[in-house]
């Protein structure tokens, strides 16, 4: 009986001296854990610096893939999105998910529609995710209507046959909402999690931060200006993503107009929303991009956020309530300042 007291005793001692040591080397480490992984069709890149930086990447990696997999994937078929949407009744929603379609249905109605959250079957009918698709007239209109198949009141949705809710327009600034929560708690001193577009700039400090605005007239990783700006959430939304050439020649993007059902044309390659929830910025660089320069700048205001605009004629503008920096570094565009 002793001798099996003193054994628990010893691998208690020994789980105690494992955890205390891998604290030690977490803490002790190089104190900057930068990783890649794939997560919601794009690439999440974790930069994190300071104290227990390895436990918050491992942490945020885990948290996103799990995001994607368990609430917002259309296509696994265990997520909230994908249950609600194959469902020909009622489905009654987690709280979370109730939480992002009220304020996702709130911003429909502020953006006079240009947002729209059950716009899932207008994306397939275009099928950028597969080389692309110019649909006839009458397909446009059929997947139109399905809009308004989407209905929720308070925590119960349906969906009616043939519409679907689609957060691809939101999915990744919801993760860096996420990021930005384990961050809060794990005594790290600075991160950029950067999950496609979407970015979480978030510091224990004031810090400051530069990040690139990706040039529309080169290729992934080239940038046509530096964004300097304190914490915050930065998303762009631009006509270079999942882009096709058709039959008849012209070049086709993924950001919809809801009043058309084609990629929306307002005069711009890209808006990219600066603001503190990565919610709103991700849905405001989507609705932002369909509603142009002028009608953003209401939007944009009643939500406390500001925005970065490269128009058709390559120009850099921003909002009024813009108070970063901004440096253009690419001489094709004007606006900004040219370096
Ligand atoms: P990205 O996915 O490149 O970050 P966005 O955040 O702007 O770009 O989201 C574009 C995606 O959102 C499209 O691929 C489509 O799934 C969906 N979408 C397209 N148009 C709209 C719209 N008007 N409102 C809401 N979602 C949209
Ligand atoms: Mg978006």
């Amino acid at each position: 009986m002793r001798k099996k007291k003193i054994a628990a005793v010893a691998a208690v001692c020994a789980a105690v001296a494992v955890l205390a040591a891998v604290i030690i080397a977490d803490s002790l480490s190089s104190r900057t854990h930068r990783i890649d992984f794939s997560a919601m069709n794009t690439v999440v890149s974790l930069d994190i610096e300071g104290f227990r930086s390895q436990s918050a990447v491992t942490r945020i990696s885990e948290t996103v893939s799990r995001l994607d997999l368990v609430m917002l994937s259309r296509t696994a078929h265990g997520s909230e999105i994908y249950k609600l949407n194959s469902s020909d009744k009622p489905v009654v929603l987690s709280e979370q998910l109730t939480e992002y379609l009220a304020t996702l249905k709130q911003l429909e109605k502020d953006s006079g529609g240009a947002f729209c959250i059950s716009l899932g079957a207008l994306s397939d009918l275009w099928d950028l995710g597969n080389g692309g698709y110019l649909p006839s007239q009458s397909e446009i209109d059929s997947a139109l209507e399905t809009k308004d198949g989407f209905s929720v009141n308070g925590n119960t949705a349906s969906v009616a046959d043939g519409a679907a809710v689609d957060f691809g327009s939101v999915g990744k600034g919801i993760a860096c909402d996420s990021a930005k929560k384990i961050l809060a708690d794990a005594g790290c001193k600075r991160a950029i999690v950067a999950v496609g577009g979407s970015v979480l700039l978030w510091s224990k400090g004031e810090e400051s931060f530069k990040i690139g605005i990706r040039n529309p007239l080169g290729s992934a990783n080239e940038y046509a200006a530096v964004l300097e700006t304190g914490d915050c959430c930065v998303s762009t939304s631009g006509n270079y993503e999942r882009v096709f050439t058709a039959q008849d020649g012209k070049r086709y993007h993924h950001i919809f107009d809801p009043s058309t059902g084609y990629p929306a044309r307002s005069g711009l390659q890209s808006v990219t929303v600066i603001c503190e929830s990565g919610l709103m910025s991700d849905a405001l660089s989507t609705a932002c991009f369909v509603l142009g320069y002028e009608k953003s700048l209401p939007l944009l205001e009643k939500y406390g956020a500001s925005a970065v605009f490269i128009t058709d004629g390559n120009e850099f503008i921003t909002s009024p309530s813009f108070d970063g920096k901004l440096t253009v570094t690419d001489s094709r565009f004007s606006g900004g300042a040219v370096k």
